[in-house]
């Protein structure tokens, strides 16, 4: 019997060790790990570099507290950083994942207003949503069933409808585009409530299943969002590091954050290596207003050195633009090897982050009744193949509907790719 608690069942294989995109087992049985785990690994597994990196800081110094000393690796990592990210005069709060991320950026948007005078509190979020696991981030979560245990505990998270072509939310109202339709679902909750920011993932992760928002949706909400003096938070947990082909999501629209959240391919598995970021402006107003947060790993010089790694492997191996080259591929040649499955609705995504939705009738779009737990069994007889998957939960409202997710290491070769929908086609 296992003391353990949580994760994997009895039954699980034991990890053994693991390079590239692959992954071997105690038993000697090798998966291609084609979501990078939850879509973490983003350089690959067995770096020598990231793990030299990790090992040289934690043997020179592994712990000191930021309320004390700075730190040389820290600096340089939020130096290396800033260009990178599609925030105006970014400010860099590293933590230890994204559902700290995405705590610390809420508490931000709220010290933000109360330092300039104004009670907001309002958050608003997006049907579907999933934004991790800590009572904040349940808080503007739009996963039904996540939240029913907790809702005694949960507070005020305003919800509009998230771009969702394949089942769109507003299927009548088209003659602006659905970008417009989003932008004014999310300016008649602004205009009759103290909003204080609205946070989105800018391609919708695993909860939607690589949902890419149509070319008008991303600047159509910034403009709202500068209407009403909220606060855009950019959730990119999972769109960070190159996973959609560009270093972060909102760059595919030119749309700058005030708040973003990061983690997940920071740290690429190295290290559990989050990031709160605010824009100069935001944090002007903290500084001034004071803002008391912390957590006793933030600002931990190891996961800088291990972020700092990661950066460089990204960068000289050029890693961004092969996750759009590759991404494209994997995308298409799925579309052809599986589009037409009777049981498949839609193959979609950006980059490296590919979504499959499954209904139970294409022309319809019916999604199939949870009791038939569809992604569940795929995602096992991938598995089964020798082809990890990340499994979904489809539908908006979060009861029904079923999905993969693609997101195998930015790294991922050719063959591997042939592999991996060679894997997902045996698994339908
Ligand atoms: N936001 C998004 C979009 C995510 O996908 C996740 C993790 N799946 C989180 C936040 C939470 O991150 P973590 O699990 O590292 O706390």
């Amino acid at each position: 019997m296992s003391h353990v608690f949580g994760r994997g069942g009895a039954d699980a294989p034991v990890v053994a060790r693991a390079r590239g995109c692959r992954i071997w087992d105690t038993g000697g049985r090798s998966y291609l790990d084609a979501s990078g785990g939850a879509i973490v690994v983003g350089v690959g597994h067995g770096v020598a570099a990231v793990a030299d990196a990790v090992a040289a800081q934690a043997r020179q110094v592994a712990y000191a507290h930021g309320t004390v000393f700075r730190s040389a690796v820290v600096e340089e990592y939020a130096d290396a950083l800033a260009p990178l990210l599609p925030v105006d005069d970014p400010r860099v709060y590293p933590v230890s994942g994204g559902s700290e991320a995405v705590e610390t950026v809420l508490k931000m948007a709220r010290a933000y207003h109360l330092a300039r005078g104004e009670d907001r509190h309002v958050v608003v979020a997006r049907d579907g949503a999933y934004h991790g696991s800590t009572r904040g981030a349940l808080d503007i979560s739009g996963r039904a069933g996540l939240r029913a245990p907790y809702l005694p505990w949960l507070g005020q998270a305003q919800r509009v409808p998230g771009p969702y072509e394949y089942r769109c939310p507003f299927p009548d109202r088209h003659p602006g585009g659905c970008a417009a339709a989003h932008a004014d679902a999310l300016a008649a909750v602004c205009a009759r409530t103290p909003v204080a920011a609205f946070v989105a993932e800018p391609v919708a992760g695993a909860a939607l299943g690589a949902c890419v928002p149509p070319e008008e949706y991303w600047p159509r909400i910034a403009q709202v969002c500068r209407r009403y003096g909220v606060l855009l938070v950019a959730d990119e947990v999972m769109t960070g590091f190159g996973r959609t082909g560009a270093w972060f999501g909102l760059e595919h629209w030119g749309v700058r954050a005030d708040l973003l959240a990061a983690g997940k391919g920071a740290g690429s598995g190295y290290w559990p290596l989050g990031l709160a970021v605010a824009s100069g402006r935001v944090h002007a107003a903290l500084a001034e207003g004071g803002f008391t947060h912390g957590f006793t790993y933030s600002h931990h010089v190891v996961g800088a050195a291990a972020g700092l790694a990661v950066l460089r492997e990204l960068r000289d191996r050029d890693l961004v633009a092969a996750s759009a080259a590759r991404g494209a591929a994997l995308a298409a040649r799925l579309g052809e090897a599986v589009g037409g499955h009777r049981y498949v609705g839609d193959v979609r995504g950006r980059g490296l982050l590919v979504g499959v939705e499954f209904v139970a009738d294409r022309r319809t779009a019916a999604p199939f009744p949870r009791a038939a737990r569809v992604a569940e069994r795929v995602v096992a007889a991938a598995r089964g193949a020798g082809v990890l998957v990340y499994p979904g939960t489809g539908c908006a409202d979060g009861t029904d509907g079923d999905l993969i997710v693609l997101g195998p290491p930015l790294c991922v070769t050719d063959d591997e790719l042939t592999e991996i929908v060679a894997g997902v086609a045996a698994a339908l």
